[in-house]
């Protein structure tokens, strides 16, 4: 052509390591790695103390360098939601890893079967179908499955409801060499976010008594589950002390997002927010209004709209990429443009998915960029 086109410029890193906090391009996701590092030793500590393994969940944070610190710390290996999720974690180095979700596809148990030879691998079963497509798959590739059955404790999402149940998939699990029944998975979402210490405690309890009773019945049966693993952030202080699970799998604690820091904490297992959005003022607007350049593009709000974090200022509503804030009080200093706000995301899982990168500092200064290597994987 005869005007060749001109270079395009670079689109410049938001941040680089040394750099000032408030020099970071918005919008940003920032680690803060005091509070991250304690949250990471206060859950090992915990699990440690109740002579309990934990295996952390990938899925609240896609992000293979904090399963790694994890792990550093004491975790046994992680969980991931999704075999396609677990790519980016085996390429980091982990070696052990349970998909807590079961699976249908020929196509993904085939790929299960083949990153079972690179790692230890177990995935939940609730139905026979997916026990022969396993069995299929690790004899194809020559590789071997830990299994998990799957128990509805009272979610009413995957699981089966009866003992039964439970051995005729042991006994179509058996024969099988290559695949292994490694024990139960038992799984509470719903009691997670329950405000109340006391209203917490019970429900965990409720859900901890259902798994014994299956526990207790495969014993007289003469079937003993080597591991029986669950819990999340909002239960993990009762299940460390159930005397029922040998293992737990929570995963938003290392973050404390906007929708567990409503819960009630009495007892000491309470986290420190770590994750902050980092966003600009772009526009005073009209009368009380203060305009921010992040909104549900940068923040999922299934679990109500993030909280400004250390300023008297609510995020009132979130449209695609602004977000309002209103002061607390009419008088309040308005905020000039260009001041950088930090909000408390009110849910972390969706909202690192839609981020390539988590911004890692302390005492204000940038100190790792960690890639959430498993944004999008959903497969
Ligand atoms: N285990 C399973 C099977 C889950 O689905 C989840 C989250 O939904 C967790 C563990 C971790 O929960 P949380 O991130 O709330 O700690
Ligand atoms: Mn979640």
């Amino acid at each position: 052509p005869p005007h060749p086109l001109p270079q395009l410029p670079a689109l410049p890193p938001a941040a680089r390591i040394g750099d000032a906090l408030a020099d970071v391009d918005t919008p940003a996701l920032l680690l803060e790695l005091d509070a991250f590092e304690r949250n990471l030793a206060k859950m090992q500590a915990a699990a440690d103390a109740a002579g309990m393994a934990l295996r952390p969940h990938a899925k609240a944070h896609k992000c293979p360098s904090i399963s790694l610190a994890q792990i550093e710390r004491g975790a046994v290996g992680i969980c991931c939601q999704k075999v396609s999720e677990a790519l980016p974690f085996v390429a980091a180095g982990v070696r052990d890893i349970h998909v807590s979700n079961e699976i249908v596809a020929p196509a993904k148990a085939a790929l299960l079967a083949r990153l079972a030879l690179q790692a230890r691998f177990s995935v939940c079963v609730d139905d026979q179908q997916q026990v022969e497509l396993l069995a299929a798959a690790t004899a194809e590739a020559g590789s071997r499955l830990d299994l998990f059955i799957e128990i509805n404790i009272g979610q009413d999402r995957c699981g089966v409801s009866d003992v039964a149940a439970v051995q005729r998939l042991l006994e179509r699990i058996a024969p099988r060499a290559q695949l292994r029944f490694a024990g139960l998975q038992a799984y509470q979402g719903s009691i997670q976010h329950l405000r109340g210490h006391a209203e917490r405690r019970l429900a965990a309890a409720r859900a901890a008594e259902r798994t014994a009773e299956v526990v207790a019945a495969l014993a007289r049966a003469g079937v003993p589950c080597p591991v029986v693993t669950g819990g999340g952030s909002g239960s993990v202080e009762f299940d460390l002390a159930s005397g029922v699970y040998t293992e737990v799998q929570p995963g938003s604690y290392v973050f404390m997002d906007g929708d567990y820091g409503r819960n009630e904490y009495a007892g000491t297992l309470r986290f420190e927010h770590a994750l902050f959005l980092a966003t600009t003022v772009i526009s005073s607007g009209g009368g009380e209004r203060t305009i921010i350049d992040a909104g549900l593009k940068s923040l999922a709000v299934d679990s109500g709209l993030p909280e400004v974090w250390g300023a008297p200022l609510d995020y009132v509503a979130a449209s695609d990429e602004h977000g309002t804030l209103r002061p607390r009080e009419a008088t309040a200093a308005r905020a000039p443009l260009g001041t950088q706000i930090l909000l408390v995301p009110g849910h972390c899982d969706p909202t690192l998915n839609l981020h390539d990168e988590l911004i890692a500092y302390r005492g204000g200064i940038v100190e790792a960029i960690w890639p959430i290597a498993a944004r999008g994987l959903s497969r």
